[in-house]
């Protein structure tokens, strides 16, 4: 790991072993304001907001508003999942979309001109049931009345040993980050549903052809994402086909897909210089499992809306916010009102703890 001048933790990503490369993690980096890693461990902050995504924002506006100087920590992934979308046609009050990059821009401005400081940290453990609040950070030791879990989810990878050692060199799961790099060449996306539809349609800018890849017959993407992708001249959609191998490991750069057909087995190449990926994301809350009630994929279990539990019991001054505790809406606006209703149930919770 490197350190900034600053002393804040540069995260190491698979993009950074290649400088042309400057994926969602650099840019973000970048751009993060900082603040003394020194001062963490001499003050019990009132709250500590775990991500900085459309979620993450949205508590701290409001606890910042309410006058409990928020301190969010960002992750690797810093501004979330907006912050490597394109166009948000349906966030309300921008009756002409709003780039995602520039939305979250706009709330972390307003989260600031209430008091809220960010810090670029990773989180290594925590300590639930201590009062306060401990968070073990790469940045030190952090202590908290409330803490507000909204870590988000994290792109989904294959996992075929070819495609891994190809991150960087051809395969992405960033197309706003990366989709530049593919001017005029021929490239493929896997997955069914928006995120993929999205992804391919972006791409359509650089690509001369993308060729849209998915494991089924029918589409989890919402019917105009779909008639939009379907209707594109330069997007091919190839269903009932799975990924075997990303050929170009040797040259150390994508030259084509080994594909398997579902239906006769029948297996084929395909010859791209990109692949992409959008099949999907997982919740980032590894770091809690024993400590809060998880669900089978990991989500976070959460009661009254925000509200995390232990073994059914309601835990203290933790609340969760956005993806990483809502597996069926996922929306940047859900995400925000659930951040919404994290915050104001911390300031009740201190309100009522007397703090
Ligand atoms: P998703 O709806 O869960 O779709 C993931 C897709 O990837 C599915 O089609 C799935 O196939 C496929 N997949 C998963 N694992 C795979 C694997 N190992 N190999 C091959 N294919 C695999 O995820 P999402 O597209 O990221 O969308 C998540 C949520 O965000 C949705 O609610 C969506 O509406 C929303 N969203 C909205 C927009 C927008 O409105 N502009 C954009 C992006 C996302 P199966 O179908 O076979 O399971």
């Amino acid at each position: 790991m490197k350190r900034s001048e600053a002393g804040a933790l540069w995260v190491p990503t698979h993009f950074a072993k290649n400088a042309k490369w400057m994926g969602r993690q650099g840019r973000g980096l970048r751009e993060a304001s900082k603040i003394d890693a020194g001062n963490l461990m001499t003050e019990i902050r009132d709250t500590v907001i775990l991500g900085s995504g459309c979620a993450g924002l949205t508590a701290a506006i409001y606890t910042g508003r309410a006058g409990l100087k928020p301190l969010v920590l960002e992750g690797h992934e810093p501004g979330g999942q907006l912050s490597i979308t394109t166009l948000v046609e349906n966030f309300p009050g921008w009756p002409d979309g709003i780039q995602g990059p520039e939305l979250i821009q706009n709330m972390k401005k307003q989260a600031e001109r209430f008091g809220a400081t960010f810090q670029l940290a990773h989180l290594n453990r925590v300590e639930l049931g201590a009062h306060p609040i401990r968070l073990h950070t790469s940045e030190g030791e952090i202590h908290t009345r409330t803490l507000i879990v909204a870590s988000g989810a994290s792109a989904r990878w294959l996992g075929l040993p070819s495609e891994q050692a190809l991150i960087g060199h051809g395969v992405s799961s960033c197309a706003t980050c990366d989709g530049f790099f593919f001017r005029g060449k021929e490239i493929a996306v896997v997955g069914g549903g928006d995120s993929a539809m999205e992804e391919a349609l972006f791409l359509t800018r650089f690509a001369s052809k993308v060729t849209l890849l998915h494991r089924r017959e029918s589409f989890r993407a919402s019917k105009i994402m779909l008639e939009r992708a379907m209707a594109h001249p330069n997007i091919e959609l190839r269903t009932n086909t799975v990924v075997e191998e990303v050929l170009g490991v040797e040259e150390k750069d994508v030259r084509g897909l080994r594909l398997r057909d579902t239906i006769n087995g029948e297996v084929c190449e395909l010859a791209i210089s990109g692949l992409f990926l959008g099949i999907g994301h997982d919740p980032n809350a590894k770091m809690f499992a024993g400590q809060m009630d998880l669900d089978e994929d990991g989500y976070i279990k959460s009661t009254g809306n925000v509200l995390t539990t232990r073994n059914g019991v309601v835990v203290p001054g933790v609340f969760a916010c956005g993806d990483v505790q809502d597996r069926r809406y996922r929306q940047a606006i859900t995400a925000a009102g659930s951040g919404c209703m994290a915050a104001l149930e911390a300031e009740k919770y201190l309100e009522e703890h007397a703090h």
